[in-house]
Order: structure tokens, then sequence, then C-alpha cells
């Protein structure tokens, strides 16, 4: 187990307060206890300083460790939701892991991106700009841009004039 540099700081200044103490008893005179005692309260102020940075460090180290225990739990969360994606091939060509519900679950049908996926990310696609005439998804969390569906063009028939089309009627 490895001390923290505050700590072992604040254990070195009590060590020295504890050793004037000792020596203090042995004085003989005034000015000789005067003295020892200007360096001991030297030294217990420093103690106080080195206590106060040992609990700023502890705070900091409390909070590392919720935060790791909340992404343990997100991890074990989403370890166990994977099992409700199923990789699938959408019409346009693209592939995602597709949400297929269990029985009483609420969320809305929806697609993650495969490559934040194998990352352990869960990044939710969202429908995006079409690419010519196909429809896309988008992961934000990533950037990728999957191919989604055809858009379907209503078929029309015209003839050509010198300003444009026109359509039959
Ligand atoms: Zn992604």
């Amino acid at each position: 187990m490895t001390t923290l540099p505050e700590i072992a700081a604040a254990f070195s200044s009590a060590k020295a307060a504890i050793d004037i103490v000792k020596g203090m008893i042995s004085l003989k005179s005034q000015v000789e206890v005067q003295s020892k005692a200007a360096e001991l309260l030297t030294i217990i102020i420093d103690l106080k300083s080195q206590m106060q940075a040992a609990q700023v460090a502890h705070a900091a180290l409390e909070d590392r460790c919720r935060q790791l225990e909340r992404e343990a739990r997100e991890r074990q969360r989403w370890d166990q939701d994977k099992t409700n994606y199923l990789l699938h091939r959408l019409t346009a060509g693209g592939v995602v892991f597709r949400f297929k519900a269990p029985a009483g679950d609420p969320r809305p049908q929806h697609d993650l991106c495969v490559l934040c996926a194998e990352k352990d990310v869960r990044s939710v696609l969202q429908p995006s700009d079409p690419v010519g005439w196909t429809k896309t998804l988008k992961c934000h969390a990533c950037g990728s841009v999957v191919m989604d569906e055809r858009i379907e063009q209503p078929f029309s028939v015209g003839a050509h004039r010198r300003d444009g089309w026109e359509p039959f009627t």
C-alpha cells in the first residue's frame, strides 16, 4: 500500500514535533524553551497545512473511486444489454446493431453504431442528411455515417423542352 505524499509529510512533521517536545523537557532556561516553542509552532503550522493537503487529496481519490464505480456499473449494464442487439444489414448496405426489445422493455426501436459498440460505447444512430438518394444514419460519438435505405422517387414521365422537363398531364 502506498502512502499519499501529503500523509507522509504530515507524519514527518508530527515526528519532528514529538522530538522537540521530548527535548524541551530537559531544557533549563526560559530562552531555550521559548526558542524551541517557536520551532514547535512552525512545525505545527506546517503539519496543519499538510493535513489540509491530505484532506484535499483524499477527497479527489474518493471522487475518482466513485467515478470508477459508476463506470464499472455502466459497463456491467452494457454487457448485459448487449444480448438485446443483433447485427443487421440495412437495405442500402449499412450494418448496425439493431435493438431486439425483450418483452416489457419500453425503449423504442433503435440502432447502435457498430464501431462504437465494439469499443463498449453505446451510441444510438440518428437520422442524418441524405447522400444522393440514400437516407443515412449518423453516429454522433465517432462521426460514422451509415447508409440506411434508398429514398423512393416518384415515377415521373415528361417531355424535354428547351427550358426544362414538362410532365405529361
Ligand atoms: Zn460510432
